[in-house]
């Protein structure tokens, strides 16, 4: 018996761990301080009354013989996947129910997906990027080349000839620079893509964050990218799914490599290996598609935008640069003053009593930037940013 070596290739990463522990020595040190924590990725707001309802619904069912269910489909029941189905409708694109995969959340599929590709396959990633997408790859033994997010291109690269690779992975808006791609630069991808054979993993897991009308939600409003793209979603940020898990995947029809048809293999691949989503969740899941449920959750999504919005006017008062903020639960600026990422987490934590997240955590070019979120209260939110704003002022 011999293991995957490729595990040993995995970089440790202590970003969360390093900056609890940081947090922790502080606030040992400094018992009497009010740490305010603007570094959170997970959502703060409950399941909205809609999805709790039809949970409690579907728990009674399943107390009851005539109303019971065991094993549903792997794929997801059909009443949530019509329900995603005209949420896809209403951005103008047709989707065919066999076209959407129930997940319980959007990590596990975005690593899983990769059984289907040869591990020779060679993988672009975008730096700085969600952490995932490197470690699945990595574990697996594939080559990834990186293609950098930087200030010049406003952290939306796009590809050259250079970027040529056979799985591409984007995500917007983007974790953790809250960058969107506009139509245009995601048809780009799309026609590189198509161009040389590669196949594009586009994960929205923020997608409902967008508010401007003129930003694509879905990769798939993009001509060609039925061809090319497979698009992952997460109800964990759009309706506090972080805990309660639940998410899907597209694959369209469309999409084949080798005269293969990628839905089926991902199909046949579920039928060995997942027996499906609980039909309790997917109840609650199918609440947030409902008139009510899109209310409920707007007022949650509109709560944390406010949040982000009052991080991002605080930075243009202090004339910081930043992207994010605005169709995104992310804020990702410049350390002012040139200070690396780490300097600026031990400034705010000591000075503000503020924490965020270091930019150097999530790839090279993260070094110099930081991450606040908008997850967080918001009489916490506007102490935050009151103390941030006095402290970089007067430094
Ligand atoms: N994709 C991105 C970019 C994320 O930031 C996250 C979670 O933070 C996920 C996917 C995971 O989503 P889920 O909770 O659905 O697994």
């Amino acid at each position: 018996m011999r293991i995957n070596k490729n595990h040993f290739n995995l970089i440790e990463n202590y970003l969360f761990s390093d900056v609890a522990n940081k947090v922790k020595k502080y606030s040992e040190e400094n018992p009497n301080k009010k740490i305010i924590k603007l570094g959170i990725g997970d959502v703060t707001l409950p399941l909205c009354n809609a999805v709790i309802d039809e949970m409690k619904n579907a728990i009674c069912e399943m107390g009851k013989k005539e109303t019971f269910k065991g094993y549903g489909p792997e794929e997801g029941y059909l009443f949530l996947r019509e329900k995603i189905q005209s949420y896809y409708n209403k951005k103008g694109v047709n989707l065919k129910t066999d076209e959407i995969f129930v997940n319980d959340g959007a990590k596990c599929d975005l690593g899983n997906i990769l059984e289907l590709f040869s591990v020779d396959n060679t993988v672009l990633i975008p730096d700085p990027v969600y952490p995932a997408y490197v470690d699945c790859n990595v574990m697996a033994g594939r080559k990834i080349k990186y293609i950098d997010a930087n200030r010049e291109n406003e952290f939306l690269p796009l590809p050259s000839e250079k970027d040529k690779a056979d799985i591409i992975y984007l995500c917007s808006p983007n974790n953790p620079t809250g960058a969107v791609y506009n139509h245009e630069q995601l048809k780009t991808w799309v026609n590189f893509a198509i161009e040389n054979d590669s196949i594009i993993l586009f994960d929205s897991a923020y997608e409902s964050f967008i508010e401007d009308k003129n930003l694509p939600s879905s990769i798939f409003e993009v001509e060609g990218a039925k061809k090319c793209a497979i698009e992952f979603c997460s109800l964990s940020k759009t309706a506090g799914f972080t805990g309660t898990r639940c998410g899907y995947t597209v694959i369209p029809q469309k999409l084949v490599f080798e005269n293969q048809s990628i839905n089926k293999m991902w199909k046949r691949r579920l039928a060995a290996k997942f027996n499906g989503v609980s039909y309790i969740v997917q109840r609650g899941a199918a609440a947030i598609f409902s008139e009510l449920g899109q209310q409920q959750i707007k007022n949650n999504i509109r709560y944390y935008k406010e949040n982000a919005k009052i991080i991002a006017n605080a930075l243009d008062e202090l004339n910081i640069y930043y992207t994010g903020g605005i169709n995104s639960p992310y804020v990702w600026l410049k350390c002012p003053n040139n200070m690396k990422s780490w300097d600026f987490f031990d400034f705010l934590l000591q000075r503000a009593n503020v924490v965020g997240t270091p930019g150097a955590g999530f790839g090279k070019n993260g070094e110099g930037f930081f991450r606040l979120t908008a997850f967080g209260d918001r009489a916490n939110t506007i102490e935050a940013v009151e103390r941030i704003k006095a402290n970089i002022k007067s430094n």
